[in-house]
């Protein structure tokens, strides 16, 4: 009788822990180990199973159809993170409506980078503390690995810093989709599957599967899309040239900026976070500016934000 108890107690502290692990709740780690800047071995594992899924490739194969998902999720969700995530939610770099915000919010969650108050509140820490002991992720103090990957893996990182995001809590949608961020993700998987499930029934003559869609519309494209985003912590404040003498070590890379829709001209944005338009020349290839550009055209956003003319008349720091 008394082990079928302690059995049953020990069953719903579990489903507690697992609650609390599904909705990002602060209850997750216990009040001294909420500090704690080690990797956690349990946030690990999630992480390094997307990689283990792209091995999958020996298995499915590969197809045209295939090819095609991945590169359009690619795009697609590295615009929604770099529009979204980084310079709206991030830096108000232009304003839309509480229905777009709340759209965008969701589908950016199908890029599995945690929810966009989560992201937005790091990302604000960042520019804050730039390259100091009290930036999340900086190369200079804590090494190339923790700031590229590792950062966001420990138990210190794991709650949403609110007194950075205030502006944000007006909406209590915004808290819920933060919540509940890992839904769109495996909904996105889903999706992928059925869609490569259904291209095999009606178009055999694509030779794919839901299986394939699987491992190159999820596994494969979200992999590269999680190392793209975050060479921008690493490799960003690293690899580059320094038009503007900001406070911390950020650098402008075209390489980067090709593979991030616009974000790699990391140094421009440190020296003026708010504009939404990164590339400060015509030839300083900035997709995301241009597609916001176009959703400012059709009325979706508005009061887009520019970088003084000054910035470019000089083409040095004026401060
Ligand atoms: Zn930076
Ligand atoms: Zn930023």
């Amino acid at each position: 009788m008394l082990h079928s108890l302690t059995n049953n107690a020990k069953l719903v502290i579990q489903f507690k822990r697992t609650l609390f692990w599904l909705t990002n709740d602060n209850r997750f780690y216990s009040a001294n180990k909420i500090q704690n800047n080690d990797v956690d071995p349990l946030r690990l594992i999630p992480f390094l199973l997307m990689h283990v899924g792209c091995v999958g490739i020996l298995f499915v194969g590969t197809s045209t159809a295939a090819l095609v998902l991945a590169s359009i999720l690619y795009v697609l969700r590295m615009f929604f993170i770099t529009a979204f995530y980084h310079r709206y939610f991030s830096h108000r770099a232009f304003e839309c409506s509480r229905k777009f915000q709340t759209v965008m919010a969701i589908v950016g969650c199908t890029a599995g980078q945690r929810g966009p108050l989560w992201w937005a509140s790091h990302h604000r820490s960042h520019h804050l503390h730039s390259d100091t002991n009290k930036d999340p992720h900086s190369p200079s103090q804590t090494g190339f690995w923790f700031s590229h990957s590792l950062w966001f893996l420990t138990p210190k990182t794991y709650l949403t810093p609110e007194n950075h995001i205030k502006d944000w809590l007006i909406f209590p949608e915004l808290k819920w989709i933060d919540k509940t961020d890992w839904l769109p993700f495996v909904g996105l998987a889903g999706i992928c599957y059925a869609l490569g499930s259904l291209l095999n029934t009606f178009f055999p003559g694509l030779e794919t599967s839901g299986a394939q869609c699987l491992v190159w519309g999820f596994f494969v494209s979200t992999t590269c899309l999680y190392h793209a985003t975050y060479a921008i912590n690493s490799l960003g404040h690293l690899w580059g040239t320094r038009r503007f003498e900001t406070r911390d070590n950020s650098r402008n890379n075209s390489i980067l900026a090709l593979i991030t829709l616009g974000e790699g001209w990391h140094n421009n944005h440190h020296r003026y976070p708010r504009s939404a338009r990164h590339g400060l020349y015509w030839w300083e290839c900035d997709i995301a500016y241009l597609g916001i550009i176009l959703m400012s055209a059709v009325g979706l956003v508005w009061n887009v934000q520019k970088a003084p003319s000054s910035l470019t008349a000089k083409n040095q720091d004026a401060t």
